[in-house]
């Protein structure tokens, strides 16, 4: 048996909806700029340049329905997105086999210190301490692809203390989830537990402590994230 110098970190699982079951993560990828509007938003031009991917941490992973404030930023955005979870993976999957990897989708946040993320782009450095912080990436409950089938169109709204800031409909994702599952398996091996966050509507901004966050995915549920 193996024996460690020290405890070893414990298995980030995230809830199931309906099952006593969790779902084991293994690694976070994020797709930037996958609906043309919040390309545009960013000064980019979606029509030159295609989606991207990144990465944020397991552990980034939080379904307390908490966001804490993080440190070292002045300018922290809300991403409302659509979640994918893989039960198998492989390279090279090809796009009509690529649902077969997929045990079932959940809403969530991908958070950004949008400030220290504009630095680093200004500087051509890569994105972490902007996008991979302590508890970057809230999320709910994982709906099985039995319960909810494979949501490719509908609302994913924001509302910020009641008012509504993002409201898009998961049609105008430019690459889908087959062509995302597909493309980011030509990079890297995906595999079982791994989540894919699939992009967020135009519509992004500022969070402050206090402020309370409901985001929802049609077909899907609406989270609550309180900001501390
Ligand atoms: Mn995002």
């Amino acid at each position: 048996m193996t024996s460690f110098a020290f405890s070893p970190s414990p298995i980030i699982a995230l809830p199931i909806a309906d099952s006593k079951k969790m779902f084991p993560v293994r690694r976070v990828y994020c797709i930037g700029r996958n609906y043309a509007a919040h390309a545009i938003e960013m000064g980019h031009n979606p029509d030159k340049e295609p989606p991207f991917f990144f990465q944020k941490n397991s552990n980034n992973l939080d379904p307390s329905g908490e966001f804490i404030y993080p440190t070292e930023s002045n300018e922290v955005h809300f991403e409302a997105e659509m979640a994918v979870c893989l039960k198998a993976g492989g390279t090279n999957i090809p796009e009509n086999d690529a649902l077969n990897t997929v045990f079932g989708y959940a809403v969530s946040l991908d958070m950004t210190r949008r400030d220290l993320q504009a630095a680093q782009k200004n500087l051509g450095r890569p994105w972490e301490i902007g996008k991979a912080f302590e508890r970057s990436a809230p999320i709910g409950k994982i709906y099985t692809t039995k319960q909810v089938g494979h949501p490719n169109s509908g609302a994913i709204v924001l509302k910020l203390n009641g008012q509504i800031k993002q409201s898009g409909d998961l049609t105008q994702m430019i690459w889908k989830t087959p062509e995302i599952i597909s493309y980011l398996s030509k990079y890297f091996m995906l595999a079982a537990g791994d989540v894919i966050l699939t992009g967020t509507p135009a519509g992004v901004g500022e969070v402050q402590k206090n402020d309370i966050l409901e985001v929802s995915v049609q077909g899907l549920e609406t989270i609550t994230v309180n900001v501390l």
